[in-house]
């Protein structure tokens, strides 16, 4: 449908007089008529911040016909970038709306709200129009080269290795991991895990020379050369460790080592990425780890948005889940998922935590529906504000590289958060 614009969306003369409009518009408008000559609006329902909201101007329906609106010259950025906060990047419109779904397998299409709303994101800051606490964040992160995550640890790159205290691992290296701000800082009883594992195994890896975070917030809040030059820094620091292959524990670093730094180096970029999560599964799969140790929880797997729905990783966190002794697994299907979410991704937590606790609280609910008394999640990110809401529903909120580690008899040791 892209490649017949003309078609579609009518001649593509576009007459607007600011250039970084006129460049935006020419960028998405082919996007945003698919969505409004149909009108289909079949990802509202999914969409966890209409869910709370029930608020028409911050669905992916209005997020595309604002594009149409500036295209006829009737909006302005300014007029609509508060809008865009409103939403987590968790990609549950793309998959249920029906130009993905119909016409998607026939002529590879995929309705692409996320990138719409990254792009409106960066032009607004393009043109110096800032929400407040996005501009702080971004602001302290550039400061920190980290993000000013709030927790007990102080946030600095002399303190961002501290949650490897005792555990021997070398710097640099073929392989390296990489973990995220929040459990680098906050919940490090995950990449504790983590790291305990794989050296149970005699699995070899170091950590990063000088890690920076992953850039991916920045560039999700709209902050896209902040978000480059963190890339770089970070590529060039794996060159000069001789690092070819990073392992990644969580899904939104997941997404920018996979998506954002292929776009920003192009050939350039030859750096294997990992999923922590199927690497476990493999190693289970392959007999090379065997949890023993019996852990008599009932759960449910949360999946995170960005493995399940913008990736289309669901199997292998259930294989782990399902190799641990004493587990009852509650399970619910993974398209039922589509629409769960925990409200912390693409930068909601930071400038609308109201409306991320009202998610989170969604997702406890479902929950609590399966009679558990644990949530299992993938993601760190997601297990702050999951949490917290598990604890109105007296349900337990674990990470599943804890779990995994438990059931092979591992003390994992570090903090597993305030909340
Ligand atoms: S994104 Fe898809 S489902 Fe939603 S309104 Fe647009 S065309 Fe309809
Ligand atoms: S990506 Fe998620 S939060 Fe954003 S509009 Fe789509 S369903 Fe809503």
């Amino acid at each position: 449908m892209a490649e017949f614009a003309e078609t579609i969306a009518g001649p593509t003369q576009i007459d607007l007089p600011d250039p970084q409009t006129r460049e935006f518009v020419e960028q998405w408008r082919n996007a945003s008529y698919n969505c409004f000559s149909s009108g289909h609006k079949f990802c509202r329902e999914v969409c966890p911040v209409m869910q709370v909201s029930r608020n028409e101007s911050w669905t992916p329906t209005a997020f595309h016909a604002n594009v149409v609106a500036m295209e006829k010259g009737e909006l302005e950025v300014a007029d609509i970038a508060s809008d865009y906060v409103n939403c987590t990047q968790c990609g549950a419109c793309e998959l249920r709306c029906p130009n993905t779904l119909f016409t998607g397998d026939f002529y590879r299409f995929r309705t692409r709200t996320v990138d719409v709303v990254k792009a409106v994101r960066a032009l607004a800051v393009d043109k110096g129009i800032h929400q407040p606490r996005w501009q702080t964040w971004n602001a302290r992160t550039n400061d920190k080269t980290h993000e000013p995550v709030l927790g007990e640890e102080d946030i600095s790159q002399d303190n961002v290795r501290n949650w490897a205290e005792g555990l021997d691992i070398p710097i640099g290296g073929e392989t390296i991991l990489f973990v995220d701000c929040e459990a680098a800082f906050y919940r490090t009883s995950v990449p504790r895990a983590v790291a305990q594992i794989l050296q149970s195994v005699g699995y070899e890896f170091g950590l990063m020379g000088e890690q920076w975070c992953c850039g991916g917030p920045a560039a999700e809040m709209g902050y896209e050369e902040q978000a480059r030059r963190f890339a770089r820094h970070n590529l060039d620091n794996w060159r000069s460790t001789g690092t070819k292959r990073v392992l990644v524990l969580d899904p939104h670093d997941y997404i920018s080592f996979t998506e954002d730094y292929p776009k920003y180096f192009g050939a350039e970029y030859d750096i294997e990425v990992v999923l922590v999560v199927e690497l476990l599964a493999e190693m289970i799969r392959d007999g090379r780890l065997t949890p023993t140790v019996p852990i008599e929880r009932t759960i449910t797997y949360h999946d995170p948005c960005r493995l399940n729905k913008r990736k289309g990783i669901w199997q292998e966190p259930r294989e782990i889940l399902r190799a641990i002794p004493g587990l009852t697994f509650n399970d619910v299907d993974r398209v039922t998922q589509w629409s769960y979410c925990s409200g912390a991704g693409g930068g909601l937590a930071i400038e609308k935590p109201e409306l991320t606790a009202a998610i989170s609280r969604n997702r406890l609910d479902k929950a609590a529906e399966l009679q558990v008394d644990t949530l299992v999640s993938a993601c760190p990110w997601s297990e702050r504000p999951l949490s917290a809401a598990g604890q109105d529903t007296d349900i337990d909120v674990v990470d599943i590289h804890e779990l995994l580690a438990e059931s092979l008899g591992i003390t994992v040791g570090g903090s597993r958060g305030a909340s």
